[in-house]
């Protein structure tokens, strides 16, 4: 295995299909792939910029997320770390809730998530240095939003969505698609009175039309914006009783099921 490098870790968002995020964390010799869904545009960016793979990283087992991992295994004979429960014949080291893996190549530490719900094995790792915490989150939190329930439960996804907003408020989020403004446009829907929501939708609005895109957030802006990590908001249980999406008086993992609910249909 190539040995560390001296150089600052950076994070490359690599586009994919029609709205995924590749992510390429690199120290400018060495990279590690997180979810990818596509070969091809890796292996244009890792020429691009000089880098030579030395880990795969998957949160959970939807193509757009593993779709690449063989081509890539081809050119690179590199570990594949993934979920123990999702059924990935690929990964070689399986991880669940509290694993703490070294990235080979990399000075980079990362603690492993527990996060059921999109699917039912998706984990989360998040960076784990004095430095602000970075956060790989699949489709489980997203900017604005969250992924849908193919498998689990509301419940199960409340509470992984509830220990995600648990993390430092600087926790730099990188999820795996850009479903930024239109996220947006429900959580205003939603909570028509939350102004940080106005402002955040002009602030990514002026991203999107940079050609920017709008990830990393961070936990601390999606705790101010995002209606699934604001169940308990009381503004937000009356909009979904005023809805008739909700019967008054619902506890929170009850009224994120009415949310998740809603938003399948906005
Ligand atoms: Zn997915
Ligand atoms: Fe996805």
């Amino acid at each position: 295995m190539p040995t560390s490098s001296q150089h600052a870790l950076r994070v490359l968002a690599v586009p994919a299909f029609q709205n995924n995020y590749l992510w390429l964390v690199h120290d400018g010799d060495h990279a590690a792939v997180v979810d990818p869904g596509d070969a091809a545009p890796i292996l244009a960016a890792l020429a691009a910029h000089h880098l030579t793979l030395t880990a795969i990283l998957l949160t959970h087992h939807h193509a757009d997320h593993i779709g690449g991992v063989p081509a890539l295994l081809a050119t690179a004979d590199v570990p594949v770390f993934g979920p123990r429960g999702d059924g990935i014949a690929a990964v070689t080291v399986p991880l669940g809730e509290g694993d703490c893996i070294d990235v080979p190549g990399l000075d980079l530490a990362l603690r492993v998530f527990d996060v059921p719900g999109h699917t039912l094995g998706h984990i989360a790792y998040l960076r784990r240095t004095p430095a602000q915490p970075w956060l790989f989150c699949g489709d489980t939190l997203f900017a604005g939003g969250c992924g849908r329930l193919f498998e689990g439960t509301p419940a199960q996804l409340h509470d992984s969505l509830t220990r995600l907003a648990a993390l430092p408020d600087d926790t730099l989020v990188y999820c795996a698609h850009e479903y930024t403004l239109a996220n947006l446009a429900f959580a205003h829907a939603v909570e028509p009175g939350n102004t940080a929501i106005g402002a955040r939708i002009e602030a990514e609005n002026a991203k999107r039309a940079r050609g920017l895109p709008t990830i990393p957030s961070t936990i601390g802006l999606e705790k101010a914006t995002n209606p699934f990590l604001r169940a308990t908001q009381s503004a937000i249980a009356s909009e979904l009783v005023d809805a008739g999406k909700l019967a008054p008086g619902a506890a929170p993992p009850a009224v994120f099921a009415a949310l998740r609910e809603w938003k399948n249909t906005f």
